[in-house]
């Protein structure tokens, strides 16, 4: 038995400037890694890989892995990467296989493909039309028909902060398995409801998806092989953002799709639930103070979410809008995580730790497709540290993975340490805290530039958490981002 592993990650923010060249999927290299590098990366992590390559060392097989590539999210994927990419793969499934295991997010977006997942899907296809194909896809996937359509296996991550993508790999996986060894005939039924939506209201631990995602599982447990609702990346101005479901049974076809239809129902049934309400900016700077002067001593930090401006959705992670109401404000023994300035990195590491610095941070990114131009705002502070950036994430979230911030710099102004950093990394693990000398629990406010994932590694040291409205093209106000392409009626966009 022979299998071809791969991995082809992106969630693409199409409002995004950040661009997505072949070098964003490879951390901590040049190139993404094919073969035993790739195997070294990504062996004994929390992701859908590591539990094909343990699915398929567990069974004896022998199998290649032609590329490991996952870039952080941001603009439309070059065309020149994703053919880089997609050519890896297919040319190894051109040299034969039994199955094809594929990591893939669900949301990618290239310069010329809406739907790349499909894409890479269809041409498989092409080269082998009875191959079996299993994929792992993240919750925010955006469902095209040309992934069910081309792929026999589907499974979705069931939490979001992410903290379930190994289980998701071993679901696709060992499906898969059980289709080569005769003991599954997988069948699948997929739909979408017309709904978009906000990412601020999907986390896993909140209703209406904490019970949407427990119905799935209780679907895997009444039979079905998988049970997936994606809530989608509505960042993405595509004809199918937006909510999905896919369910496969064993030789089932009408019972899978009776699943499907009753997992769309009751999401459609919740669908207002899934709206969020964006509080101004003023006012959740007001709460944030009044919560840190009410909280008792000893107690976790106030966190202020920077939410428009996430870096896992696509952002630029140098807007100064919160950054700058925290400085204007006057608020003290705080950290921020962080602003993405390789220039001012540079600056910083040109002046040498120790040194008090003036920098122009942030806001060196200009935002057409919301109509800003970046704005940077003059910063005074100490440099209090210098590093290389790197640390592996201690989980929930994609444990045992490396993260690169590449050449970092901690700026401490006396009231607040900001972190400013060269490569997009969000906070949602501790050790991004620890690889550059801040402990969040001791501090009294922490600004992250996360919407749900900080949950993962941070949420229990928080003592209470304001969602701050700053700048950005993860905003989740869907009138300034101006969704054209989404095909309509849609939920909240019309009244439905
Ligand atoms: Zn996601």
């Amino acid at each position: 038995m022979k299998l071809v592993i791969a991995q082809m990650k992106h969630e693409t923010n199409t409002f995004s400037p950040v661009p997505t060249p072949l070098s964003r999927f490879a951390t901590g290299c040049d190139v993404p890694p094919e073969g035993a590098a790739a195997v070294a990366a990504y062996r004994g992590t929390g992701s859908a890989i590591a539990a094909f390559i343990d699915l398929a060392e567990a069974a004896g097989a022998d199998y290649v892995v032609p590329i490991a590539a996952a870039a952080s999210p941001s603009g439309p994927v070059d065309n020149a990467a994703f053919e880089t990419m997609a050519g890896r793969i297919c040319d190894a499934v051109a040299q034969g296989c039994d199955a094809v295991l594929l990591d893939l997010h669900g949301a990618m977006v290239t310069q010329t493909h809406d739907d790349g997942e499909g894409e890479l899907l269809r041409r498989i296809r092409a080269i082998n039309p009875t191959v079996p194909i299993g994929v792992a896809l993240d919750m925010h996937t955006n469902l095209y028909d040309a992934m069910g359509a081309h792929s026999n296996v589907i499974a979705g991550y069931h939490t979001y902060p992410h903290v379930d993508v190994y289980e998701t790999g071993l679901r696709a996986g060992r499906a898969v398995l059980a289709m080569l060894a005769g003991k599954a005939k997988p069948t699948m039924a997929w739909g979408r409801a017309p709904m978009l939506p906000h990412v601020m209201r999907q986390g896993s631990d909140d209703s209406p998806n904490k019970e949407l995602q427990a119905r799935c599982r209780a679907i895997e447990g009444e039979g079905a092989l998988c049970a997936s609702l994606f809530v989608g990346f509505p960042n993405a101005d595509i004809e199918f953002a937006g909510l999905s479901v896919v369910v496969v049974t064993d030789n089932d076809q009408p019972q899978a799709e009776r699943w499907r239809d009753e997992l769309l129902a009751l999401a459609w049934a919740q669908r207002q639930a899934f709206v969020y309400q964006i509080e101004p900016l003023t006012t959740s700077m007001a709460r944030a103070k009044a919560l840190a002067d009410a909280k008792p001593p000893g107690s976790g930090p106030v966190v202020l979410l920077d939410h428009s401006d996430n870096c896992a959705s696509g952002g630029t992670m140098d807007t100064m809008t919160v950054l700058g109401a925290m400085l204007d404000a006057g608020l003290d023994d705080a950290a921020a995580f962080a602003i993405f300035d390789p220039t001012a990195v540079q600056q910083m590491i040109a002046a040498g730790v120790g040194q008090e610095i003036t920098l122009q941070l942030g806001g060196k990114l200009d935002m057409p497709s919301i109509g800003l131009t970046g704005q940077p705002r003059s910063v005074t502070g100490r440099i209090k540290l210098l590093c290389d950036g790197r640390y592996r994430n201690r989980g929930p979230m994609f444990g045992g993975e490396l993260s690169d911030m590449g050449p970092t710099a901690v700026l401490d102004t006396g009231k607040i340490q900001i972190v400013v950093i060269s490569n997009h990394v969000e906070p949602h693990d501790l050790a991004a805290f620890t690889a550059v000398g801040i402990a969040p629990e001791r501090c009294r406010f922490l600004m992250l530039k996360s919407r749900v994932h900080w949950r993962a590694g941070l949420r229990s040291l928080a003592h209470a958490v304001v969602e701050c409205a700053g700048t950005g093209v993860c905003s989740s106000d869907y009138a300034l981002l101006g969704l054209h392409q989404v095909r309509r009626p849609i939920y909240p966009i019309d009244a439905m």
